[in-house]
């Protein structure tokens, strides 16, 4: 009986998921490139095992369609930022070799947030590299927390997407030294309690440009979540409007997409089209404009939480 059970559901999910790849092997209609990653084919696995990239002298796309993972190698050994989450975490150290490092030489793990898609393979990275992995007090506590709320609520994660063990423990105004790489901490929350963001110099052809990597990009959590957001964003157009090449933390995001549709992808594939051309990926103008449609998005999204929890209250 179980038996029996058992081979129909296999034959059930083996039928639809031929049909998924079958109907949706690409964008859907209306949909970017990048975007397709994030929705049509969110859950299309071996769409998202996309070939890693060189984005800078010392920045490569090692992660899945949907999710950053970015390596940054210095003169005494790897950094990597985020760890995606399973089924991808093997794709992202076979990533890493195709572009011709060993993921053994991993010795930091900066997490952008302690959400399971940024921080589900860090474990399985770090036993395999004792690399340190690094985090905000805060986050460390809320990464944990989520991890029992899903046991709590019956859906335990995944073997393999363990929350790592409390490690590195970092703050506003750290700066994280490897060999010739230098990394700054800041914190800028709205999206988690505590996400770090990540500033780092970053190479074209030896010339150095300022790298960011904003931890939180969109709001969550109602009106308190998305107050501390606009204030993150508002610190970003006072302090960090210079910023050159931004290193997202996904393809695309849905709630303030990339303007002129450069998602990722999108940039990567300029890039390909004309290697000897502008980088695609250094890109102040598109930087800004983005930090102004997040501004607007965070302001709509704290009256739009507002005006739901008034409605929760006349109810
Ligand atoms: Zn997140």
């Amino acid at each position: 009986m179980t038996g029996t059970r058992i081979a129909t559901f296999a034959l059930a999910s083996l039928a639809s998921g031929a049909l998924l790849t079958a109907q949706t092997a690409g964008p859907a209609p209306g949909e970017s490139l990048s975007q397709s990653y994030r929705a049509s084919q969110g859950r299309n696995v071996e769409y998202q095992k996309i070939a890693p990239f060189k984005v800078m002298d010392n920045v490569y796309y090692v992660g899945p369609g949907s999710v950053s993972v970015w390596l940054v190698p210095t003169s005494a050994g790897l950094i990597l930022f985020d760890a995606a989450q399973e089924p991808f975490v093997d794709t992202v150290l076979d990533n890493i070799r195709k572009v011709g490092f060993d993921p053994k030489n991993i010795k930091y793990i900066l997490l952008t947030h302690g959400h399971l898609d940024h921080f589900g393979g860090a474990a399985k990275i770090q036993k395999l590299s004792g690399a340190r992995v690094a985090l905000t007090e805060v986050d460390w506590n809320f990464m944990a927390t989520q991890q029992a709320n899903a046991i709590k609520n019956g859906r335990a994660p995944k073997p393999g997407d363990e929350a790592p063990m409390k490690d590195m423990v970092i703050k506003e105004g750290d700066t994280i030294t490897l060999g010739d790489t230098k990394v700054k901490v800041y914190v800028l929350p709205g999206h988690t309690p505590g996400s770090p963001s990540y500033e780092l110099t970053v190479y074209d052809n030896k010339k150095p440009y300022k790298g960011f990597v904003f931890g939180g990009p969109g709001p969550r959590n109602g009106v308190d979540g998305g107050t501390e957001f606009l204030k993150s964003i508002e610190r970003l157009e006072k302090e960090f409007a210079d910023v050159q090449v931004a290193l997202n933390v996904h393809s695309f995001l849905n709630s303030y997409p990339y303007p002129n549709n450069m998602g990722l992808l999108e940039m990567r594939d300029v890039k390909a089209k004309n290697p000897n051309g502008p980088n695609p990926f250094i890109n102040n103008a598109l930087w800004r404009q983005w930090l102004k449609d997040a501004h607007a998005g965070a302001v709509k999204y704290i009256a739009d939480e507002k005006a739901k929890a008034q409605k929760g209250q006349t109810n």
